[in-house]
Formats: C-alpha cells, sequence, structure tokens
C-alpha cells in the first residue's frame, strides 16, 4: 500500500519531470542552430553539477567541448568488461590530460559472474539482454543524481539517428538529453579534433569508425555508414542507451 508520504514524493518527481520535459523541449526548439559550445555552456548554466557528459571514449571531442563550458565537468564511462584495450586507454588518458572528473561504471556482475549464470557468450546469443545487464542497467543507475546527460550522438552515423534533437527529452529515464554535436558530420568532427588536438581512440585510425564492445564491433567496409561494423550480421543497431 502507498503511503501519502510516498504519494507525495511521486507527485513531486512527476512534477519535477514535467519541468525538465518543457525545458528540454523549448532548448531543443531555441538551440537548434546554436553551436555545440553553446548547447553544452546552456546545459552547464542550467543544471551545474547536475548535469554530465557520456563517452564511449571513441574520442573525447564532448567532452573537450563540455569541459570548456564547465571545467571539472562529470565525464561518465561505461566499462562493460568486454571494451578494447585502445578505449581503455584512452579512458585513462583523457582522465590524466582534460580537466575532467571521469567517472567509470560497472555491471553488477563481472563478465565471469554472467557467464556462469547465463553461459559464455551472451553477446552471440543474446546480445540485447548483454547489453541490458552491462549497458542499460549501470547507465540507469549511474545517471541517478543527474537532471541531465550529453552524448555524442550524431544524425549523420545512421538512420536511426537522423531525428536526434540538440536537446531532448529521455522519457524513461526522466532526465534532459543534450546531443550537442547532432548536426556535424564526420568532417565536422576531424577538423574540432585536428584543431584542439583532442583525443581519439586509436582504433579510428585502424579501420574502425565506431568503437562499443570488441565482440561486437568489427572494421568497416568501403562505402559502409559509420555504425556498420556494430552487431554486424545481425539486425540490432543500438544497445539500447539510446532507445
Ligand atoms: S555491445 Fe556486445 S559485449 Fe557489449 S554489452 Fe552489448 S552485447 Fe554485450
Amino acid at each position: 500500500m502507498t503511503t501519502p508520504a510516498q504519494e507525495a514524493g511521486e507527485a513531486q518527481e512527476a512534477e519535477k519531470a514535467a519541468r525538465l520535459r518543457e525545458l528540454a523541449e523549448r532548448a531543443g526548439r531555441e538551440l537548434e542552430d546554436a553551436p555545440a559550445l553553446e548547447i553544452l555552456s546552456w546545459a552547464a548554466r542550467t543544471f551545474g553539477e547536475r548535469f554530465c557528459v557520456t563517452s564511449s571514449m571513441e574520442d573525447a571531442v564532448v567532452a573537450h567541448l563540455a569541459a570548456r563550458a564547465r571545467p571539472g565537468v562529470d565525464v561518465v564511462f561505461l566499462d562493460t568488461g568486454y571494451h578494447f584495450p585502445e578505449t581503455i586507454g584512452t579512458r585513462d588518458a583523457v582522465d590524466a590530460v582534460m580537466d575532467v572528473r571521469v567517472i567509470t561504471l560497472t555491471p553488477r556482475r563481472t563478465v565471469a559472474e554472467q557467464d556462469a549464470e547465463h553461459g559464455p557468450r551472451l553477446h552471440d546469443r543474446n546480445p540485447d539482454l548483454c547489453c541490458a545487464l552491462r549497458k542499460v542497467a549501470p547507465l540507469e543507475e549511474g545517471l541517478t543524481g543527474y537532471d541531465a546527460w550529453a552524448t555524442g550522438l550524431r544524425r549523420d552515423e545512421s538512420p536511426t539517428r537522423a531525428g536526434t534533437p540538440v536537446v531532448g527529452w529521455d522519457e524513461r529515464r526522466r532526465k534532459v538529453k543534450v546531443s550537442p554535436i547532432a548536426r556535424w558530420t564526420q568532417d565536422d568532427v576531424d577538423a574540432y579534433v585536428a584543431e584542439h588536438g583532442v583525443l581519439t581512440n586509436p582504433l579510428l585510425t585502424d579501420g574502425y569508425a565506431s568503437v562499443g564492445c570488441a565482440p561486437c564491433t568489427r572494421r568497416v567496409l568501403e562505402g559502409e555508414d559509420a555504425r556498420a561494423g556494430r552487431w554486424a550480421g545481425r539486425t540490432k543497431t543500438e544497445c539500447g542507451l539510446h532507445g
């Protein structure tokens, strides 16, 4: 049975979510044509410590932009236990040289514990469950203390990302979702990296166009879109973090 105190708490949460949603939708319209740094400055001003950046450590472009908007900003990295060593190395380099606070989230179970419970190579047999356990759940928990999070999603990466707003509402997590480089192309990313000497994952110069977990990522072929190397040969195109 729900107590009056619980009901009051839920009503407060619902009211807060409605307020944040309205804020996100208005900002999405007003900032659609704004430069990425301006979008992040808005997020930093509006949410302060309750704003973070998530990074897959494919590159540190959004983290770099966010650190310019808010030095010392939290950069959240999901360590699934299946990353390439190059990705972990990029995370460590970002932590060492950039003005950010890297926060590493881990799943509740190690890979060995997951293997014991679900059998080995769950990523081959049921990648949706593997992503749910190793990505979606830890991020859900890790974002609890924030009202807004930024991602590096770009509209040109794949058809599923073509409609990404620069600021939108993440209904599942009831948070504001900021995608400051949604309108950027790969050329824009390359130009920013070159101009600012931003750290990038070494795999990007080794045939990989998008870097995820090692068992589910391959190099891309000529003419393929950037995410074609993720879960190749399967209908799966997203890990569930952005659904
Ligand atoms: S990308 Fe692959 S290995 Fe990583 S969590 Fe998803 S299914 Fe598991």
